[in-house]
């Protein structure tokens, strides 16, 4: 059966086709021919990944599914949250948002934090939402070169190597958006049985 994720990067949709097994192919939005933005403007995460599966439904008219991951920092009363990708600014520039919040946490005891992914995935004419939550804490300097946005600057809880550090497959198996994707991976395997 095919299920459409709403996305334009094509790494994470292989990513995650491979995790929701043969029953299932998914295709990114460049697969389906389709071009342009889709409308982000929600101030939760569920609010953003519900407005994109909605967008593509309509658009499309195929079941469909659609991710938003935050990092979520104490300190910063959940900070940078809905905004992580564009924190220092619209040009989303992954060091500049790392030194943003390296600099409002000077000085702060509290580093704990966490990424939060939430899938929301319209199949069958039915909405439903997915949570991954990794726990973690923000070190004082960024260490690591591998991944992407904040992983340098975070530490998981009970690790002590920071998500840049960690390869690819170490990171996978425990972050958010593995544990949502996991989550909708068993809700998809139980449709597949009735
Ligand atoms: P998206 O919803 O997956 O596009 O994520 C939004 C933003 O959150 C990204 O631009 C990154 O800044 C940050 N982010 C999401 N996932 C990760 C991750 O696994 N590691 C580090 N930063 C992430």
């Amino acid at each position: 059966m095919e299920l459409v994720f709403a996305t334009n990067n094509k790494h994470k949709t292989i990513e995650i086709g491979r995790i929701l097994g043969e029953n299932r192919t998914v295709k990114s939005l460049p697969e389906m021919g389709f071009k342009g933005d889709i409308p982000e403007t929600g101030k939760t995460l569920e609010e953003n990944a519900l407005q994109k599966a909605r967008y593509i439904k309509n658009q499309l008219g195929t079941d469909c599914f659609a991710d938003d991951t935050g990092l979520e920092i104490d300190a910063l009363n959940s900070a940078p949250g809905v905004f992580s990708a564009r924190y220092a600014g619209p040009e989303k520039d992954s060091l500049k948002n790392m030194e943003k919040v390296l600099r409002e946490l000077k000085n702060c005891r509290n580093r704990k934090a966490r990424f939060r992914t939430v899938i929301a995935l319209i199949i069958n004419n039915e909405e439903l939402l997915f949570e991954g939550i990794v726990n973690g804490s923000i070190l004082e300097n960024p260490r690591g070169e591998k991944g992407f946005g904040y992983d340098p600057v975070f530490l998981p809880e009970g690790y002590t190597l920071t998500f840049a550090e960690m390869s690819l497959d170490e990171k996978n198996k425990i972050s958010h958006r593995a544990l949502a994707v996991k989550k909708l991976a068993d809700y998809l395997k139980t449709l597949d049985k009735e």
